[in-house]
Formats: C-alpha cells, structure tokens, sequence
C-alpha cells in the first residue's frame, strides 16, 4: 500500500517533466485558426489539434468524450477567449480531468489576453440586447494584426514551457510576423520600412499621408492594397463575425441579417435590411458558411445584391489551408464580388 503510494507520487512528479523533454509539446486549441498559428510558431516542437474543424458555428461547438480524451492528454490549452467558447470549453477541460490545463494554470492560454478588441459594451450585457459578449466581441482573429499579437503570446507562453526551445520559437514568430506583413503591406514595402513600422503608423492612421508624402505609394501591395479601391464601400453581414476584418480594411456594415448576434432573423428585420439595402447602395452580402442561405438569397434577390459565402475560419472553405490563406480567400472573394 504504503508503496504504491510513493510510486504514484513519484510518478505524478514525473510525467509532465518527462512530457516536456522527452517529446513534442501537445498543444490543444479551440479552433483552427489558433491551432495554424500555434503549429507555425511551435514548429516541430509542438503536436497541434484543434477542437473545433473551421466551418461549423464557432459558438456551438458539442463538447464530446473525444475531445475531453484530447484534452486530457495536452500540456498547453489555447482558447480564443471573450467567452466564445463559454458553451463547451468547461465541460471539456472539466471531462478531461487534466488540472494542468485549467484555467489559470500555465498550461491554459487565453489568446485574447493582449488582442485589441471591439464592440465592448458600455452598459450592462443582458438577454434582451441577444448573444452579446461582456468583454467584447470574440471574432477578433479576422484582423491580421490580432493574428500578430496572437502569435507572440503563443510563442511565449511556449518558451515558458519548454525554455530550451525558445529560440526556435521566436525563429518561427520572426518568420511568421514577416510572412503576415509581407501579404498585408506588400514586401517591397515591408524591406523599405520594416513590418512593425507600417502596423504603428496603420494604428495611428498615418500610414497613406507617410506613403503619399515619401512617393511609396506605389510600393503598397497586399492585402491593404487589394481592398483599398473599397474603401467605405457598405456591405450586409449574416452574424456580427467580420467587424475586425471590416474595421481594419475600413469596409462599413450597413446592416446584418440577424436582428441582434445569434438571434436568426425575422421577417420584419429582413424587411428593414432590404429598404437599407436599396438606399445604401450594398452590393454584397457576406454570409458564414454554417448559416443557411435562405435569408441572404432573400435579400440579394429582392436588392441586386450577390451573396458571397466565405469562411471565417481555417479549414472553413478548402482554400482556407492555414491562417494565411484564409485572409487571402476573404479578401479575394470580397474584392472581386464588390467590383462586379
Ligand atoms: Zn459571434
């Protein structure tokens, strides 16, 4: 008795010690943009799975015994945060029985911990106002540069995990940082004035007046330069998903098909969309691939409208290979339905 005891402690002593040496860190992520981003930072010292596939609706994702048995087996939990996964993530951690990844551990991540955020509410979040998030808005990694910051916290919380490895790490950050700006400013522009310059002077909003005033304009390429001709341009939304991609490449949102988020909608919301949809001149509905089509066809046949149906994840539309890929998609379908 006395020796099991011993041999059990000993034992718990040692399987995270030796789960960390001796093998790939096994990284678990709530969805397939986090899991992209880990795999890419982690390189080949990580294992990476992801909960949810990419195309299903973020926030109903079931939680089942599969992936309490994933979990359970992780050194590190990677979730988006903002109470996207509020529906599933507890039972999962709770089912896995794994205390090293509860939250607060240092084998929990909230990924939102450092990214800018919107739509935080001002007032008290009740019921009434539908599926709205106390923190903030969650779909936040459909703005690269949240994707950015996303990375460096992976990228840490890694280092602290497996310290002999960070330079590898931060070799992979590096690269990954570089790979992103290059497909947002352009990678004449990145090598002039360095990736980290051209999202400061983005933030500030300093960016075309520096571009104009220094002759660089024509050096932009892109994804900023794709979606500049569209500036302003009013598009309609089926769920609150892209407010981060529609404020970083300053798109505008006339109306969404759900009268409030998560609420489906009605027939007299649809009504209102449609009137709107005619005086503001929308020329594109963009639609999640997990909701059905009906109400979008509806609008677009009664305004001229084109629906155009895009993923919001990794893996949510084949394009949609990684977290680079699926920026690329969104921007593509977009530009090129709204220049029709
Ligand atoms: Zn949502």
């Amino acid at each position: 008795m006395k020796y099991t005891k011993i041999l059990c402690t000993v034992l718990t002593l040692l399987v995270p010690a030796a789960t960390a040496t001796a093998g790939k860190l096994r990284i678990v992520t709530t969805t397939t943009d986090l899991k992209s981003i880990a795999k890419t930072v982690g390189g080949e010292k990580v294992s990476v799975s992801s909960i949810a596939t990419g195309y299903e609706n973020p926030h109903y994702v079931q939680a089942k015994p599969s992936f309490m048995m994933l979990a359970r087996k992780a050194d590190l939990w990677i979730r988006v945060g903002l109470e996207l996964e509020i529906g599933y993530e507890e039972l999962i951690i709770d089912g896995s029985r794994n205390s090293g990844i509860r939250i607060g551990t240092p084998g929990h991540l909230d990924a939102s911990e450092k990214v800018l955020r919107l739509e935080v509410p001002k007032t008290k979040v009740t019921r009434e106002l539908g599926d709205i998030h106390p923190q903030g808005n969650p779909h936040y990694w459909l703005d690269p540069l949240n994707a950015r910051i996303v990375a460096a916290s992976i990228a840490g919380r890694l280092s602290k995990l497996s310290p002999e490895n960070r330079q590898a790490f931060e070799k992979n950050l590096a690269a990954f940082q570089k790979a992103l700006d290059e497909r947002m400013f352009g990678a004449a522009l990145v090598k002039k004035i360095g990736g980290g310059n051209l999202w400061a002077m983005e933030l500030k909003g300093t960016l075309n007046e520096y571009l104009t005033a220094r002759k660089l304009t024509g050096d932009l390429g892109g994804w900023l330069a794709r979606m500049r001709p569209l500036k302003g341009r009013k598009i309609i939304t089926h769920h609150r998903s892209w407010s981060y991609f529609v404020n970083r490449f300053a798109l505008l949102v006339a109306a969404e098909l759900e009268p409030k988020p998560g609420v489906p909608p009605s027939g007299a919301h649809l009504l209102k969309v449609m009137k709107r949809a005619k005086t503001e001149n929308v020329g594109v509905i963009l639609l999640e691939p997990a909701y059905s089509r009906k109400a979008a066809d509806l609008v677009a046949r009664k305004t001229g409208a084109s629906v155009v149906v895009c993923a919001i994840s990794t893996g949510g539309q084949k394009e949609a290979t990684d977290y680079l890929t699926l920026i690329d998609l969104i921007v593509s379908r977009i530009s090129k339905a709204a220049t029709k």
